[in-house]
């Protein structure tokens, strides 16, 4: 069997070799702990399950879905966006279900970019802005994000002839993996050269939600003018424990919107309806209390993370959202250095940061989303396999 040469051009799902590291492991009869993967460790908020269990007896939800999001979903975001960034959008054409954020990123990049084109990638950045613009033939510019620049990519160093050839700009903040958050400023100078040079701006923003010691992100569309141009995912995923139901939605840009929409329903038919009504129910019930609780809980989990690895020499500054803490590797060792250290010496599973493209390494990244008294025993095991095996 040949498979198509696109195939060759994308590396393994990273998360995929993770898992089969910590199996391997486990099989080897290690305790192993990983601190890898950023999927909430706590149950979907209640009232999704709840009202879950009543769509599912509902025959009507049987059927094929609408394909762009049944109207009441569409509404249930556009009240939520209104509530909650103070943005109005038309449920109609502003706003599309999606089967989770990570869909609709794969699909918009194949709605919008092939040979010949280019899109503007962050580098670090999740990997499937990259690898899904190899697979639709385009070439992925990386942006870099350094600690520097508050881990913002520098947008008037790209040169003229990129912006060109450019079809999208990605932007995700709260940031994965760097937990770095986007100024104003920083959104207005993306929309005016993204209005500028006539490329689209999508704000990935699964982590919008997520912030710690009183903070709040903007959504991008809160910028005047942003919907001429822009797009922004929003994932009930991240902040309701809901990574296993994908559901999710694409706002803003009517445009971008409607070509998302040709291509899905050419692709799949969208949600399950079920699931779609319980997210409706999930963002109607008021769930600010749930919001918080999670976020004080990793905002706990960070602060004990954050004084852990600073008494083991790792500098870091607390972020203020996401479910993750990403630090230069020990030693100056590359990442995957000090991944197969840790593995090895403290049966700890940690992600490379260059998984996350060529400005991620000598970093790595640790997700929150652990139990916390298994979070303190990995990093308690990290402290004394520095101690008692000091890499070369
Ligand atoms: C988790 C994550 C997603 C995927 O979210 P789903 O809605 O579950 O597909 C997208 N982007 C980033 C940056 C993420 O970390």
């Amino acid at each position: 069997m040949q498979p198509a040469s696109r195939m060759n051009q994308i590396p393994p799902y990273l998360f995929l070799e993770l898992d089969k590291l910590v199996a391997k492991q486990r099989q080897l009869g290690r305790d192993v702990i990983s601190l890898g993967i950023g999927d909430p460790d706590r149950p979907t908020i209640p009232v999704a399950v709840d009202a879950l269990k009543l769509a599912v007896d509902n025959p009507d939800t049987h059927r094929y879905p609408n394909y762009l999001g049944s109207e009441a979903f569409r509404q249930s975001i556009s009240h939520w966006y209104h509530q909650r960034f103070g943005v109005d959008l038309d449920p109609a054409s502003e706003v599309i279900g999606l089967i989770g954020s990570k869909e609709g990123i794969a699909h918009l990049i194949w709605a919008m970019a092939g040979p010949g084109d280019i899109v503007l990638v962050p580098d670090p950045a999740y990997p499937v802005y990259h690898t899904q613009s190899i697979l639709a033939g385009a070439q992925s510019y990386p942006l870099p994000l350094t600690a520097e620049n508050q881990f913002l990519p520098d947008l008037n160093a790209i040169p003229e002839d990129i912006w060109n050839r450019a079809k999208i700009l990605w932007l995700n903040y709260p940031n994965n993996p760097t937990g770095a958050v986007a100024t104003r400023e920083f959104y207005q100078e993306a929309v005016r050269l993204c209005l500028l040079h006539d490329v689209l701006l999508a704000s990935d923003g699964a982590y919008l939600d997520i912030g710690f010691d009183g903070y709040r992100a903007p959504s991008l569309l809160e910028i005047p003018g942003a919907k001429e141009i822009a797009i922004e995912f929003y994932s009930l995923s991240k902040p309701f424990n809901m990574t296993g139901w994908r559901i999710a939605a694409a706002v803003g840009n009517p445009q971008a919107i409607g070509l998302l929409g040709t291509l899905k329903s050419n692709l799949d038919s969208g949600p399950f309806t079920a699931i779609q009504d319980a997210a409706r129910a999930t963002l109607e019930s008021n769930p600010w209390p749930f919001i918080q609780s999670m976020n004080q809980l990793y905002q706990d989990r960070r602060d004990l993370a954050v004084q852990a690895l600073n008494n083991m020499g790792i500098a870091i500054s607390p972020p203020r959202s996401t479910f993750y803490l990403w630090f230069q590797a020990p030693f100056g060792m590359t990442s995957q250095e000090a991944t197969n250290y840790f593995v090895h010496h403290a049966d700890v599973v940690l992600t490379p940061g260059e998984a996350y493209g060529k400005h991620g390494e000598g970093w790595l990244r640790i997700s929150l989303t652990i139990d916390t008294l298994r979070l303190q025993e990995g990093l308690d095991r990290m402290a004394r396999a520095l101690r008692d095996h000091p890499p070369a």
